[in-house]
């Protein structure tokens, strides 16, 4: 099962949450451990780049929030340096 991070949309506590398949997968009852507001969204903590680079670098993702609802992820890719 996969297990997805999530952030509290209150205070920003990040916690992992395990998705069950089946029934009802996109609702999944959560609540943030530390002040317990139920508004939490999702975080995409892990890349599928495969860069083929030996140089170590790896992509970095930053989300934030574009505007009240929504949340946008920039991701910077480094290039060839050199
Ligand atoms: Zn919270």
């Amino acid at each position: 099962m996969p297990i997805y991070e999530f952030k509290c949309a209150d205070c920003g506590n990040i916690q992992e949450v395990l998705v069950r398949s089946g029934n009802d997968s996109d609702k999944v009852e959560m609540r943030c451990k530390a002040c317990g507001c139920e508004v939490l969204e999702r975080v995409l903590s892990r890349v599928g780049y495969s860069m083929g680079s030996d140089k170590g670098a790896s992509p970095s993702v930053s989300a934030h929030n574009c505007s009240s609802g929504n949340s946008c992820a920039t991701i910077d890719i480094p290039g060839p340096s050199g």
